[in-house]
Order: structure tokens, then sequence, then C-alpha cells
């Protein structure tokens, strides 16, 4: 894949497209994102057929079958998706069923822009592949357009950035370059997102956090996913939970559920984190973006614990310490008060 990457890095929209041979795009957003969306198709002319405001988080079907509608009478020969997980989710959806290449403009630090994943959801469950189709032929991360994005979503969206590069460093197809790249890209938002949070306008930090997201995004695309991510998964679809958010809380207690049997991957995590305990680390981190501590004020009661738990284990995976429904309950029962992860222990 290509990438251009830093300020200003936009304006190389139209450039980058010619360069790919794609002259027509369709732009996609979420609707609070559509200004900025018909902003950027409006920079690339008549090299834009039109813009689609219409892209919701975990991309429901009606949406992808929409697009696809619009499609028939715009005749793109490519798609923009112009946002976070959700707009780049529909352009994936989309890509999918039509075939048609996607250069993204991220605009969160959710890293889907780096992967061949997709998801859609229809009937109230979200199913989810990976297909090099829909991986972005191209990538343009500007950190001018993430000025905007607030703290609050800024922090949580990191985070959610983390958890991928936490779940690289102990993957069974890991490698030592991914490791390194989970590394330094924990260590870029580690580092760079409570200045973020006091002060959203402070670019130097939002360029540090968006390579931190392009490293991170690139770990999820390229080894296997484990407790972390089947778990948030498993919440985000039968419980509707806010994904970065929820991603936020959970991590530090999945930390604390496998340090023991992740030696090597907690000493790269202590070195990234600049602290001698990754889960606290992690904790801490939340704590201090003024992410949600617990899964209970997102909404998750004590009564839905148990059918959460039996979701995270229906099927099997690899993950550092044996998944049993007993321990996945624990750790989110944990998780649910918001208690010190090294309880879950
Ligand atoms: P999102 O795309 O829904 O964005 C969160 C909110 O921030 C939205 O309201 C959006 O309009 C707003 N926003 C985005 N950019 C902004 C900006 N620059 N300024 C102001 N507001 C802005 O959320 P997300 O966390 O980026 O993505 C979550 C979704 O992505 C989930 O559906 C998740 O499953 C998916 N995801 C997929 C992958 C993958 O590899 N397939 C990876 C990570 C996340």
């Amino acid at each position: 894949m290509r990438v251009r990457f830093g300020v200003g890095a936009v304006s190389e929209l139209r450039d980058e497209l010619a360069a790919l041979g794609f002259h027509r795009s369709l732009v996609l957003s979420t609707q609070a994102e559509a200004p900025l969306a018909a902003r950027i198709a409006g920079g690339l002319g008549d090299g834009a057929v039109g813009v689609s405001g219409t892209a919701v988080m975990h991309v429901p079907q009606k949406c992808v079958d929409a697009t696809i509608e619009m499609l028939s009478r715009r005749s793109p020969d490519s798609l923009v998706p112009v946002g976070g997980g959700s707009a780049v989710g529909l352009a994936k959806a989309v890509a999918l069923e039509t075939g048609l290449p996607i250069v993204a403009v991220p605009t969160t630090y959710a890293g889907s822009e780096m992967t061949p994943i997709w998801g859609r959801t229809s009937a109230g469950v979200k199913q989810t592949g990976r297909d090099l189709r829909v991986l972005p032929r191209s990538v343009i991360y500007d950190p001018d357009l993430t000025l905007t994005l607030p703290a609050l979503v800024s922090g949580v969206s990191g985070i959610n950035a983390i958890a991928h590069a936490v779940e690289a460093l102990y993957a069974p197809d890991s490698s030592p370059i991914i490791s390194s790249m989970a590394v330094v890209g924990t260590r870029s938002l580690a580092d760079a997102l409570p200045r973020i949070v006091s002060n959203p306008l402070d670019l130097g930090a939002r360029t540090q956090a968006f390579r931190g997201a392009w490293l991170c995004g690139a770990c999820l695309g390229n080894v296997t996913m484990s407790l972390h991510h089947k778990l948030c998964h498993a919440l985000g679809g039968a419980f509707d939970l806010p994904h970065a958010e929820m991603h936020a809380v959970v991590l530090p207690y999945v930390v604390a559920f496998n340090a023991s049997a992740a030696p090597a991957a907690m000493l790269q995590l202590a070195d990234a984190l600049g602290e001698p305990e990754p889960a606290t680390a992690l904790w801490k981190l939340g704590r201090s973006v003024g992410a949600p501590a617990s899964l209970g004020e997102l909404g998750l009661t004590e009564t839905d614990l148990d059918h959460a738990a039996a979701l995270a284990v229906a099927s099997p995976y690899a993950n550092p310490v044996p998944v049993t429904e007993r321990a996945v309950r624990k750790l989110l029962g944990a998780a649910l008060q918001g208690t010190a992860p090294a309880c879950v222990l």
C-alpha cells in the first residue's frame, strides 16, 4: 500500500488518485463529518462524483445497500472514505461487494485504514472477515484533519489503536518487525495522547499520535488478534457498547490477565509505556485521557456478564492464557466495576 503522511497531505489527494488512475471518486463519511467530506470532495473538482454522509458505527447492511444503490447512478471508479473506522468500514463493505478500490483519508486513530478486515451488521449480528480487496490502495494521513477530533474521542481512539499493538506483541504469528512497530506505535500514542487532551490543537502531538496509529493499525492488519479483540467484538455486537470507549476500558484487564503467560510481550510493553507494570500503566493512561473507567459507565450491567462471557468463549482462538468462561466472567466483573486491573491476575 501507498501512504502520504504529513501536515497538508490532503492537498495531495487529487494527485494521489490520478497517480493510481482514478478520476471519479465517491467520497464517504459519517453525517457529522459530511462538511469536511464535502470540502475534500470540492478540492477534487470534477474528480469527485458525489458525497455520501451516511456512514454509522458497525456498518449496518442497509447503509451498504443504500451506498451501492447510489453507485449505480454516479458510476465512480474509486471510494474515498473521510473519517474514522465508521467511514472506512462503510467503504470496505462496499468494496467487498463491488470491487471498487479505496483511497482512505483517516481522521481518527482507530487504524482500520491499515487493515484488510471488513465488518458489517445485519439483524443485530456483526460479521467480520479478511479480504485484500478491501485494503485501501493508498492512505493520506494529514494531522491537520485531526485537530477537530474532541479530546475524549482522541484519547479512547488512541487507546483502541494501542490495543492492536498490545495483542500483536503476543500474537502467535507475530514477528520481530511487527513487535518493533507495536512498541514504537504504543510509545508514540502513550506519549502524545495526554498532550492532545491538554491541548487538542497541539499539531506536534497530533502528528505523533497519527504516526502511532499508522503503526498500530498495520499491526492489526498483519497478525492474529486474541482475547481483547474477541471480547470487544462480542460486547460490541451483543450490547452495542461504544467501540473505542469499550476498548479503552477492557484493555488493562486483558493485559493483567495475560501478563504471566506473555513475559516477553510485557517487557516490550513496559518499555513502550515507560512503566514496569503494563496493565496499571494502561489503566492510568485511560484515567489521564478522561476515558470511562468501567463497563458499567458504558451501560453494561451485572446481569449481562454471563451472556457476555459465554459469547467471548463461543469459538476457540489463540491467547497466551487459555480462555475459560469462568476466567472471562471474573475479568468482566472487574471491568464492570472499574476496579484496579491487578485483581484479575
Ligand atoms: P468513528 O469513525 O465512528 O468516529 C467517532 C466519531 O468521531 C464520529 O462521530 C465521527 O463523526 C467523529 N469524528 C471522526 N473524525 C473526526 C474529526 N477529525 N473531527 C471531529 N469529529 C470526528 O469511530 P472510530 O473509533 O474511528 O471507528 C470505530 C469503528 O471502526 C467501529 O465500527 C470498529 O469496529 C471499526 N474498526 C475497524 C477496524 C478494522 O480493521 N476493520 C479497526 C478499528 C476499528
